[in-house]
């Protein structure tokens, strides 16, 4: 499929989706609660359309974070780990941290979900008593045995264990012995394959997902009424101000701590951050990355590594997202969160976006992920607050991916300005 006849093919998807969202939540309005249909509720016929939905997802999960993930970190080359990697590197790294502090303090300002109440409180003690310390959080990142992590579905030791897999293979792909690196590549095109294959099988689950997400609503909104709306209206401007804030206060401070007037920043950037915003593909969005990154007069030699990695392993607006919606099912559901909880989804939520393809909806698998990490389960209440958030997806990925690519190009400016190779006559016109 070309890509404009795959681009044509999601926004219809999209306006599926949308249309799903509306009737479900719509007709679980109108409906009363508890409405039958000979000896059976409505709720209960509807309900496994849902699940079906959410099985679907969490069968690609971890293949999906297998597959990614080795790309993802396979994807930087050694041979350009000088200091320009390293510096872009350590960017990400402290960026995609400060981002996942700001999702979470906005959320626990803003506290999406709240009073929505599709509680179930057993489950809730059961995961408090349950959580282990921070220490053992850390050592746990370890896998003893990675397959058996894989079969089990622990996502941070997967993570670990494909991280270090793809360093790995990033390093046998470089090598000088022709036969290392044959082989090294082979095994980089079969994750690569299986990784379009995966996003291939994603793109099929994505055609039922209007009848899941109809579904999904359908019973929350059977249960939980007009609050449901508020929530995601919540939820909603909850991201936006988190976005905002990484912005206008951090990546400002970037080109302010360099020397940089940050209003030009902002101008530059808006090229991409557009186009981001309306494709909601970080990946798809790069030509005009770059092409902004050459406005701000950024060598190639910068961009040409800086942003197409960034586009692959740095999601400042993913990371942000994930804290902010991890703590609305988490509120939505009645779940406390320990300060255990928080420290694992920090950690969980900077590697999945090493891990979140530049495409649309990535990020909303990743979430997935995050829950499990903190031990909670995808399923009952948690599977509908899931489904809620899904409906408005769309919405959300466009502000996170407009993000994403500010963070790259926030990343090539800082590198370029310390390194002393920006044209800063782009800066004074
Ligand atoms: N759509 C995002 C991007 O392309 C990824 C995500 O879904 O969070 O950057």
């Amino acid at each position: 499929m070309t890509s404009t006849t795959q681009q044509k093919a999601n926004s219809k998807l999209l306006v599926r989706i949308i249309v799903a969202l509306v009737i479900g939540a719509a007709l679980g309005m109108l409906l009363p609660q508890n409405f039958m249909i000979g000896d059976t509720s409505l709720v209960s016929v509807i309900t496994p359309f849902g699940d079906l939905f959410v099985r679907l997802l969490k069968m690609i999960m971890v293949p999906i974070i297998i597959c990614s993930l080795i790309v993802g970190s396979s994807s930087i080359s050694p041979a350009h780990l000088g200091r320009v990697g390293g510096k872009a590197i350590l960017f990400y790294a402290v960026t995609t941290l400060i981002a996942i502090c700001i999702g979470l303090a906005c959320a626990a300002v803003f506290a999406p979900g709240l009073g929505l109440d599709l509680s179930d409180a057993s489950k809730a003690v059961e995961k408090a008593a349950n959580a282990p310390s921070m220490g053992q959080i850390l050592l746990n990142i370890i896998p003893t045995n990675p397959f058996d992590s894989i079969a089990k579905g622990e996502i941070l030791p997967i993570i670990a264990f494909c991280l270090f897999f793809g360093v790995g293979l990033a390093f046998c792909r470089d090598s000088k012995d022709e036969r290392i690196k044959n082989s090294a590549d082979t095994v980089f095109n079969l994750f690569d394959g299986m990784s379009e294959i995966m996003f291939n099988v994603v793109r099929w689950v994505m055609q039922y997902a209007p009848i899941g997400v109809f579904a999904l609503m359908f019973v929350v909104f059977n249960k939980s009424g007009a609050a449901a709306f508020g929530s995601l209206f919540n939820v909603t401007a909850t991201l936006y101000v988190g976005l905002a804030i990484q912005v206008l206060v951090v990546y400002t401070a970037v080109c302010a701590l360099v020397g940089l007037n940050p209003f030009v920043f902002l101008k530059k950037v808006r090229p991409p951050m557009l186009t981001a915003f309306v494709t909601r593909s970080s990946n798809g969005t790069l030509p005009i990355t770059m092409q902004s990154a050459e406005n701000m007069g950024i060598p190639k030699s910068v961009y040409g590594f800086v942003l197409p990695v960034g586009a692959t392993v740095n999601m400042n607006g993913t990371t942000i997202y994930l804290g902010v919606c991890t703590m609305f099912i988490a509120n939505a559901c009645g779940i406390p969160l320990t300060g255990n909880d928080y420290f694992t989804i920090i950690i969980t939520s900077m590697l999945a976006a090493i891990g979140t393809a530049g495409v649309p909806g990535a990020g909303a698998l990743m979430l997935l992920l995050i829950l499990e990490s903190v031990g909670i389960k995808v399923s009952g209440s948690v599977a509908i607050a899931y489904g809620m958030i899904l409906g408005i997806d769309a919405i959300l990925d466009m502000g996170r991916t407009s993000m994403n690519v500010t963070g790259d190009a926030a990343a090539a400016v800082y590198v370029a300005k310390t390194e002393k190779e920006l044209d800063l006559e782009q800066w004074n016109s």
